[in-house]
């Protein structure tokens, strides 16, 4: 299995899965057909699947075009949002089987960025949208906080190893706001000027592992006593639980940083 970035607007990838002796190719949160379509001419190269993991519109957005150029393909997506021509809706912990590929993935219901987000997770790999981004997580939009912080403890515990491709190039950014809460942190110190570097030369930084961001990641780290500190220290309060940490982590970033 093979698995490449296409880029989309300003930071958004839509990741294209493809397979040495197929033609058949599978494509996460297609938010434009533009880059889709040309790569797949480009490549001889025929869309089975559309793997949509939320109902934003950077997500969603080449969704009808593609289905109009590919008539046969089919669209896996949460069918508790309000997303146009989903075929399969599908359910947590529901297995899927991307057609004409013999590649298999598990759904994980991951809601908090939004209220029917969903990630797909087979092969040691996890497409997470918009919930976890390489060294932070998405905005609560219309899901809650205690979903959200549901959704990223689940992550946190799939396998150290496991390759999480996010939809958005914001590590640089994100990294920038751990080391608001953890400056002393020696790993994130050298993540930051690792990204900083690849940022420069225009590699993406993604995908990256989940020990890296178990490592690195404030929002993967509510119940390290530094995070919990530093967010105790912004709120003003002590925080009880981890629900609180992740809380006052996440608005602290949403009015001082971004
Ligand atoms: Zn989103």
């Amino acid at each position: 299995m093979h698995i490449e970035p296409l880029h989309a607007f300003e930071d958004n990838y839509i990741w294209l899965i493809t397979r040495d002796g197929t033609d058949a190719c599978a494509v996460v949160d297609p938010g434009d057909e533009e880059p889709v379509v040309s790569e797949l001419e480009k490549r001889g190269l025929r869309l089975t699947t559309i793997l949509i993991t939320h109902k934003h519109y950077d997500h969603t957005g080449g969704v009808d075009a593609l289905i109009k150029r590919y008539p046969d393909v089919e669209v896996f997506g949460p069918g508790n949002e309000s997303i146009n021509h989903i075929s399969h809706s599908v359910e947590d912990h529901q297995q899927i089987s991307l057609p004409d590929m013999n590649l298999e993935f598990e759904v994980l219901c991951i809601p908090g960025h939004t209220e029917g987000h969903v990630a797909y997770l087979g092969n040691g790999i996890l497409f997470c949208g918009d919930t976890l981004f390489a060294g932070g997580c998405g905005r609560v939009f219309s899901g809650t906080f205690e979903q959200m912080s549901a959704s990223l403890e689940r992550i946190g515990k799939l396998p150290p190893e496991t390759q999480l491709y996010c939809a958005h190039e914001y590590t640089q950014a994100n990294l920038g706001f751990g080391l608001w809460v953890e400056p002393q942190s020696e790993p994130l110190k050298k993540r930051s000027q690792s990204v900083e570097a690849a940022v420069k030369q225009g590699v993406p930084t993604v995908p990256s592992s989940l020990q890296e961001e178990l490592e690195t990641n404030p929002f993967l780290r509510v119940e390290q006593q530094n995070v919990i500190s530093a967010a105790e220290k912004w709120a003003g309060r002590p925080l009880k639980n981890n629900v609180e940490v992740f809380t006052a982590l996440r608005q602290w970033k949403d009015r001082d940083y971004d």
